[in-house]
C-alpha cells in the first residue's frame, strides 16, 4: 500500500515536470492592442463604420500575433501592429492624424524595451509615414531617447525611413473634426493643405465619435520580454508646438520585464502629470497588484479625480493582458498564446 503510494506520488511528481511552468494566468506570449478611447456609444457607430474599426484592429491584432506566434521578439510585434494602425485612416496616428489648429499634421510616438529599459521616441513630425519606426531607430540607432520636430526629420532621413508628403495625411474626417472645433473655439478655420483629397474614410458615415484615437500596442514574446509603444497626431486643433504623453516615456508608454508593459490614450496632459503608464507599473511591481487592478487605481481612480479621460492597456506579470478605461467606449483587441483573439469597442463587451 506504502509503496502503491509512493509510486502515486512519483508519477504525479513527473507529470508536473513534464507540464508546462505557465499556467492560464502566465501565457506563453501575450498582445494587447487600443486604437484609442472616447465617447463610443452603439448609436454613434453605423454598422459599417463599427465593421471597418473592427476588422483594422483584427488586422493589427492578427500581424502581432503572427510574430509572437513564430517566436519573434515583442518589440516586432508592437512596431508591425503598430505600424498596421498607423497605415490605417480611422485611426488617429500616422495615416489618420487629427490636424493641428493651423491644418497640419504633428505625429507623436514612442516605444520601450523592456528588456534593458532602452527607449526612443519622436515629436512633431510631419513627413515620417511610420513614427512607431522612427521612434525605434531613435532607440537603436542613436544615444538618444527622444528626438522633435526638424532634427527628428533629419535623423528619419539618414536612416532611410519612407516618408510621405503633407497630403498623405489628409482625411476628410479628420478635416470636419477640426473645422468643428476651430468654430466652437472661435478661430479662424485655415485652408485646405495642399493635394487634399477625399480620404477612403470620406466614404463612411462622418463620425462623432468625441474619441482618442491614438493607437498603441504591448506585448510579451516567449522568452517572456516585454515591450510597449504608442503613436498619435495628438489632439485636434493643437497649438504652440503642443506634445501630449504619447512619446513621454512614464506616461503614455513603459515596459520592464516581468513587471509590465503599458501603453496610454487620453487626455495626454492628465497622463504626464500622473505619469500613468510608470505608475501603473510600479504599482505592479512594489504592490504585486494584477494589471487590471493597478490599471483601474490609476485610470479609474486617480485619472478620473483629477478630470482626465483616457484609457490603458497592460500586460502584467503574469503574462496577462488588462485594460480599463473611464470613458464610453474603447476600441481595443486582446489574444495570447492560450485564447483566441478578442476585438471590442463597446463598455459592456469583454
Ligand atoms: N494622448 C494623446 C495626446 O494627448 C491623444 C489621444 O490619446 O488621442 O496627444
Amino acid at each position: 500500500m506504502r509503496i502503491a503510494g509512493a509510486l502515486a506520488i512519483l508519477v504525479l511528481l513527473s507529470a508536473c515536470a513534464a507540464a508546462p511552468a505557465r499556467t492560464q494566468s502566465a501565457p506563453g506570449w501575450s498582445i494587447a492592442i487600443h486604437g484609442g478611447a472616447g465617447i463610443i456609444e452603439r448609436p454613434q457607430l453605423t454598422a459599417e463604420t463599427e465593421a471597418a474599426y473592427r476588422d483594422g484592429l483584427a488586422r493589427a491584432l492578427a500581424a502581432g500575433a503572427a510574430v509572437l506566434r513564430d517566436g519573434g521578439a515583442s518589440l516586432d510585434a508592437v512596431e508591425a501592429a503598430a505600424r498596421i494602425l498607423e497605415d490605417d485612416p480611422l485611426f488617429n496616428a500616422g495615416r489618420g492624424a487629427v490636424f493641428t489648429a493651423d491644418g497640419r499634421n504633428e505625429l507623436d510616438a514612442s516605444i520601450m524595451d523592456g528588456r534593458a529599459g532602452a527607449a526612443g521616441a519622436v515629436a512633431g513630425v510631419t513627413s515620417v509615414r511610420n513614427p512607431i519606426s522612427l521612434a525605434r531607430a531613435v532607440m537603436e540607432k542613436s544615444p538618444h531617447v527622444m528626438l522633435m520636430g526638424a532634427g527628428a526629420e533629419a535623423f528619419a532621413t539618414e536612416q532611410g525611413l519612407a516618408r510621405v508628403p503633407p497630403a498623405y495625411f489628409f482625411t476628410e474626417r479628420r478635416w470636419l473634426q477640426l473645422e468643428e472645433t476651430l468654430r466652437a473655439r472661435g478661430a479662424p478655420i485655415p485652408a485646405r493643405p495642399e493635394g487634399a483629397t477625399p480620404s477612403p474614410s470620406a466614404a463612411l458615415a462622418p463620425l462623432d465619435d468625441h474619441a482618442f484615437g491614438t493607437i498603441g500596442v504591448v506585448a510579451r514574446d516567449q522568452n517572456g520580454h516585454y515591450a510597449a509603444g504608442t503613436s498619435t497626431g495628438g489632439t485636434t486643433g493643437k497649438r504652440w508646438g503642443r506634445v501630449g504623453d504619447s512619446p513621454v516615456i512614464g506616461a503614455g508608454t513603459f515596459a520592464r520585464n516581468g513587471v509590465c508593459a503599458v501603453s496610454a490614450t487620453g487626455t495626454g496632459e492628465y497622463f504626464i502629470r500622473l505619469s500613468v503608464a510608470r505608475t501603473i507599473c510600479a504599482r505592479i511591481e512594489y504592490l504585486s497588484e494584477s494589471g487590471k487592478t493597478a490599471a483601474d487605481a490609476v485610470i479609474r481612480d486617480a485619472l478620473t479625480a483629477i478630470g482626465g479621460d483616457g484609457c490603458v492597456i497592460v500586460i502584467d506579470a503574469e503574462g496577462a493582458p488588462a485594460w480599463s478605461f473611464n470613458t464610453p467606449g474603447m476600441y481595443r483587441g486582446f489574444e495570447t498564446s492560450e485564447t483566441a483573439p478578442v476585438i471590442s469597442i463597446f463598455a459592456d463587451e469583454p
